[in-house]
């Protein structure tokens, strides 16, 4: 039977680039997304237009009752669950700590850290062995920023995907024997639309040179990255991190 993914935050950048690498690679996909319908479809539109199977599914990460009403939806569409990339995040304008309120604070950390608990626990109660699951894999995306920090920038942001990492390490080990592995992908600067929410469209252009490998990633470099989680050959690997990052 056809196996079944869902990638949160699918309809542009690296979602949507892991969405439709995940159908190249024979999975039925949801394509999860906040306001941005139509480029959901377009996405749904692509990997049918190769023969691949998808929906499109509106769910606000922030809000429990509608990450619920997603996996429902999965429920009912699909009537399985075999992979979860939540890749869904959020950054906000650049700004030194001293100028953070806490509500900019609660904003980031129920997009990037809440939700990523609610998903995990969905798909841990639909995958476990435990409960008769088929078992799964779950990647989270996380960030080079929880290891640089990013100060003067986003430091909220950077220890939102900090707690990603430990989420990873954590749930990976709780659920080892339940057939689920759990691990995690660092991208470094990747050209994607997030950099003009922190208000400035032109970050990889001006902090390129800081990157050994001298340039920005691409959406396709990180869904690769993520993808390889889902091969028999990364059967091994949980609480694993993969940087892909040009080295910085
Ligand atoms: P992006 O281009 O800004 O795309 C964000 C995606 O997330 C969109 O599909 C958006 O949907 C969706 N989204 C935003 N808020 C959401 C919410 N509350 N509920 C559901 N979906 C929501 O971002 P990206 O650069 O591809 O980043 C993807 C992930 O990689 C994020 O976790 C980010 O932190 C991480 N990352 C990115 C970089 C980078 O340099 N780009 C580096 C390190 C880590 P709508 O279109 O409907 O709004």
């Amino acid at each position: 039977m056809q196996k079944v993914m869902l990638v949160t935050g699918a309809s542009r950048g690296i979602g949507a680039a892991t969405a439709i690498m995940a159908a190249q690679r024979g999975y039925a996909v949801c394509v999860n997304y906040k306001q941005n319908a139509g480029a959901a479809e377009a996405v749904v539109a692509r990997i049918a237009a190769a023969g691949g199977r998808a929906i499109a599914v509106q769910a606000d990460m922030a809000d429990e009752a509608q990450i619920r009403s997603l996996f429902s939806a999965i429920d009912s569409h699909f009537g399985r669950l075999d992979g979860l990339v939540n890749n869904a995040g959020i950054l906000e304008r650049q700004s030194p700590l001293r100028d953070m309120d806490a509500a900019r604070l609660r904003r980031i950390l129920e997009v990037n850290v809440v939700s990523v608990f609610a998903c995990c626990r969905e798909a841990v109660r639909r995958m476990s062995t435990r409960d008769g699951g088929q078992g799964g894999v779950i990647v989270n995306v996380s960030s080079m920023a929880a290891r640089l920090g990013s100060p003067g920038e986003y430091i909220d942001y950077a220890a939102s995907k900090g707690a990603i990492d430990t989420l990873t390490i954590g749930l990976s080990k709780e659920v080892a024997d339940e057939g689920i592995r759990v691990n995690a992908v660092r991208p470094g600067v990747i050209d994607t639309e997030i950099h003009a929410s922190g208000g400035e469209p032109g970050r990889v252009e001006r902090v390129k040179h800081s990157v050994p490998l001298r340039r920005g990633g691409t959406a396709e470099e990180v869904a690769g990255a993520i993808m390889w989680f889902f091969t028999p050959e990364a059967a091994y690997s949980t609480g694993a991190f993969l940087d892909v990052s040009g080295g910085r």
